[in-house]
């Protein structure tokens, strides 16, 4: 799939668009949480964003490992501790790795989704960032077998984030604040899921 410099790149692009993205997140946190995800998620890229310089020239693993542990430390709220343990995850697939392939790829993801379950106690279905991110992981997945390339890959995990997202107003929330609103949880977009779209929809961009 690519060396490092393409990682900063995407990494650089994620934190651009959660910023930019702070009033639609917090917004839909508002309806059905505590009105922080965008603030929460646009604390934690910026200084992602920081960091950059630093992370230059570091291998794969490290730079998801820095990702990780400054999403960790800096976002409030449960979105930072399982995004974080979702990159740290990913981290160990390719720890020590300058350039990355297709199976290192679909193994990140696969991990990063392992992690987010196992920290959240949580699964598909429960509307939360797990419906965009199982979905996106299914159809990359996929598409990788049928012998597309990365862009083409990720272009349907995006879609299918997309109709993740979409999903999530259909559904009752099970975990984390939403899930305190029961039944009036019922035709809201969780927030969590479209931040997962928008981290995708970062990396199609940057193959493009
Ligand atoms: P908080 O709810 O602590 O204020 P955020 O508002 O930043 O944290 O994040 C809320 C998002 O986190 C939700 O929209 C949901 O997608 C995700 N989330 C919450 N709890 C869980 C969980 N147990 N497993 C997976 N995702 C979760
Ligand atoms: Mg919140
Ligand atoms: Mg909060």
């Amino acid at each position: 799939m690519g060396d490092t410099s393409l990682l900063l790149e995407i990494v650089k692009n994620m934190s651009k668009n959660i910023i930019e993205s702070k009033e639609l997140l917090t917004e839909l946190d508002r309806v059905i949480g505590d009105s922080d995800h965008g603030i929460n998620m646009a604390k934690g890229f910026s200084a992602i964003n920081d960091k950059l310089e630093e992370m230059e020239g570091k291998d794969w693993g490290c730079i998801l490992k820095t990702v990780a542990m400054t999403l960790i430390s800096t976002v409030g709220g449960a979105s930072g501790p399982l995004y974080g343990t979702g990159f740290l995850r990913a981290a160990t697939v390719v720890e020590g790795k300058k350039e990355i392939d297709k199976d290192d790829v679909v193994n990140m993801f696969d991990e990063a989704i392992k992690g987010i379950k196992m920290r959240g106690k949580s699964n598909r279905g429960d509307k939360t960032m797990l419906d965009a991110l199982i979905p996106a992981y299914e159809a990359l997945k996929l598409a990788y077998e049928e012998g597309q390339n990365s862009l083409k890959a990720f272009k349907r995990a995006e879609e299918s984030a997309l109709e993740g997202v979409e999903y999530t107003k259909t559904i009752i929330a099970k975990k984390g604040r939403a899930s305190y609103l029961g039944e009036r949880s019922l035709g809201h977009q969780d927030p969590g899921a479209t931040s997962s779209y928008i981290i995708i929809k970062s990396i199609t961009e940057i193959l493009e």
